[in-house]
């Protein structure tokens, strides 16, 4: 498996990580675009949005609420973050490992660029 998120799983890749348990995974971007800038992935390499079947279904939530809670711990949610996920190329998407960035620290703009 070539997979770029799934090597920083592993450990064969070194990651800022922040959180782990037995489905989720989340480490610090390498290039952050804003002063909080974290990946939450699956620890399941599923590719993207549309690769999403119903057993996903859960854990998809379960990202969402450990995005807020990784908010919360770095001091972000009070003021507000902004979760994202980009699929395809007009998105802008490079690795094809579903990942949801958690943005803050920051006001942003609507709509995003
Ligand atoms: P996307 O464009 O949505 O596919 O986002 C991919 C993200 O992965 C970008 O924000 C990159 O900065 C980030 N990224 C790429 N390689 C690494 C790495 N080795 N460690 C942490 N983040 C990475
Ligand atoms: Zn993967």
């Amino acid at each position: 498996m070539s997979c770029l998120f799934c090597k920083i799983i592993k450990g064969e890749i070194p990651c800022k990580k922040i959180y782990e348990d037995d489905q989720i995974f989340a480490f610090h971007d390498i290039n952050p675009q804003a002063p909080v800038h974290v990946l939450i992935i699956s620890k399941k390499h599923i590719s993207g949005i549309p690769q999403l079947v119903i057993d996903d279904d859960a854990l998809i939530g379960k990202i969402m609420r450990t995005a807020h809670k990784i908010a919360q711990q770095l001091n972000v949610a009070d003021q507000g973050y902004r979760v994202v996920v980009n699929s395809g190329r007009n998105a802008g998407q490079e690795v094809f490992h579903i990942h949801f960035h958690l943005l803050g620290g920051r006001s942003m703009n609507w709509p995003p660029g």
